[in-house]
């Protein structure tokens, strides 16, 4: 039986996974199928036809078809595509919603933000549609102007994680979308529904405007569509949200091809505590960090640096947090719980490995550190760690579970090394009432990472910032703020009005 939230959104229990453009789904079942699972349950929510050789090859064919005429479209004009885009997703939120919470394993309240950040990049993108400024310059030769032009950029391909399973799409595909690109998305094999259901909902407000296909879909049964995708001369940006590991050869691939990438991966954040901060925040700010979304957020807090002398004070609170979030795991869908499942099994059994080498290497075990075995679907308890120092093998590393790494400092600027000495750089935090520290935090000297806040945790970030970070979290940058210009070409244009030919720089070349 199709499971109703899925029926709310017109979608059966057997779905084609591939879009092929004009209004047509693929009819391929000879590819491969993929079961999506509701990790609260361990039950098959329903089955994805994987796309073929010949669906992708017919993607692409149709994507450089419709460039032809979308970069031909004044960007605010694709600015009102995108506007029906939002509101469309605005008449489904809670639809959807629904369905990221079920598919994913996050909470219903996470589950309708995501897409109401999937709404606000797509009202950001409307606006951005008449701002997508280039700069004019003063020639240094007379009767000359000089300016630049941001052009599309052509076929973006969009490879994503299932932590975020709708919004990272549209983060890319509504300002892609205004630039003039057309986008073709592989989504995590974990989540297919969330994007067939996205796919669906922007899709026909599209077709019912009369504007042409500019989204494109396709599932892949393993890898080798993906890979061969990354490979491809015709896309000629790809962005890619996900592991380190697999971005790492992502990054390389694109590069060997002389291609653009842009990469928004792994974090390993951290949130210093200083003897001055209001714990007020700083408690509910760490709890939420580590334990929300069961610690599947690229921007979850991994690593926590307490003042030595409020140590004692903050591990106690914490751990008595911990233990009342630990009562309330379950079903994220009933608005009781504050803990939802880890997404799969495989997620679990990297979080009791991850556990085992953190007590291996002489941590401390303060509260949590095992699988809920007593139910259905794939539960831990929220766990911190003591005792481990920040250069311990498993505190350099992202575990993606709710596991919280705590370690005393005594030198905010030992504090901050330590922050930073990790090969990850994407979220950072302090929590302090003292101004000279906030602002060295925020220093050149201070966090290293993409993104570095005051009295605000890791975790939760606003589509009007440009989201990502450094060192091996990829260098991509995505979402707010000038982020638009990764999906454009910039062109500098240099005009003669005169009647003489001036060359730059004084040369003289006379015939
Ligand atoms: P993952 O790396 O396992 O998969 C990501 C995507 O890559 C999936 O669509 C997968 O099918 C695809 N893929 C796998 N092998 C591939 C290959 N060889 N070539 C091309 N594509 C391939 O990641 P995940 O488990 O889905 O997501 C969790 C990870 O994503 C975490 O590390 C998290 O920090 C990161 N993440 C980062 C951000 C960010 O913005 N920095 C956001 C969300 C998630």
């Amino acid at each position: 039986m199709t499971h109703p939230v899925l029926s709310a959104l017109g979608l059966g229990a057997d779905e084609s996974g591939t879009y092929l453009g004009n209004g047509e789904w693929s009819k391929t079942t000879d590819a491969g199928v993929l079961e999506p699972v509701n990790p609260t349950t361990g039950e098959v929510l329903g089955r994805v036809q994987a796309s073929s050789q010949a669906d992708y090859e017919l993607i692409v064919e149709r994507a450089q078809a419709a460039f032809k005429v979308w970069r031909t479209t004044p960007a605010p004009r694709r600015g009102e595509a995108i506007r029906l885009c939002a509101d469309a997703l605005r008449a489904h939120k809670d639809a959807l919603g629904s369905l990221v919470a079920l598919e994913m394993g996050k909470s219903k309240p996470e589950g309708d933000g995501e897409v109401q950040e999937m709404i606000d990049i797509g009202e950001f993108a409307v606006g951005l549609s008449r701002q997508l400024y280039g700069l004019t310059m003063h020639s240094e030769r007379p009767g000359h102007r000089m300016y630049e032009q941001w052009h599309p950029i052509g076929l973006v391909g969009i490879i994503s994680a299932f932590n975020f399973p709708v919004a990272v799409w549209a983060w890319n595909a509504f300002v892609a979308g205004v630039c003039g690109d057309i986008c073709i998305w592989k989504p995590s094999p974990k989540t297919p529904l969330s994007a067939i259901a996205s796919m669906k909902i922007c899709n026909e407000a599209l077709r019912k405007a009369g504007f042409p296909d500019i989204f494109f879909l396709f599932n892949d049964g393993g890898t080798e569509l993906a890979q061969q995708f990354v490979d491809d001369r015709r896309i000629a940006l790809v962005s890619f949200t996900g592991s380190t590991r697999v971005g790492r050869q992502v990054g390389e691939r694109v590069a060997r091809r002389m291609g653009r990438s842009l990469l928004e991966l792994g974090g390993n954040n951290a949130i210093i505590v200083d003897e001055t901060a209001d714990l007020k925040l700083a408690i509910p700010a760490i709890v939420f960090g580590a334990v929300g979304t069961a610690g599947q957020r690229c921007t979850s807090t991994r690593r926590l640096f307490v003042h030595e002398s409020i140590y004692d004070d903050v591990l106690g609170k914490l751990v008595a947090a911990y233990e009342q979030v630990g009562s309330r795991i379950g079903d994220p869908t009933d608005p009781a719980n504050l803990m939802g499942p880890l997404n799969s099994r495989d997620a679990v059994d990297a979080y009791l490995e991850a556990v085992e080498k953190a007590k291996a290497a002489g941590g401390t075990i303060e509260t949590g550190g095992a699988a809920l075995t007593d139910r259905k679907g794939y539960f831990v308890l929220p766990t911190i760690v003591t005792g481990l120092s920040n250069d311990a093998d498993i505190v350099q590393h992202e575990t993606f579970a709710p596991i919280l790494y705590v370690m005393k400092y005594r030198e905010l600027d030992d504090a901050i090394a330590m922050q930073n000495a990790v090969p990850q750089g994407l979220s950072s935090a302090i929590f302090t009432t003292n101004l000279k520290r906030a602002e060295a935090f925020l220093a050149a000297w201070g966090s290293d990472c993409g993104i570095a806040n005051v009295n605000i945790g890791t975790s939760g970030a606003e589509i009007g910032g440009a989201f990502g970070g450094e060192k091996e979290t990829g260098g991509g940058r995505e979402s707010g703020s000038d982020a638009w210009k990764a999906y454009m070409r910039r062109q500098t244009n240099t005009i003669n009005y005169s009647d003489a030919l001036p060359l730059a720089q004084g040369i003289k070349f006379d015939l």
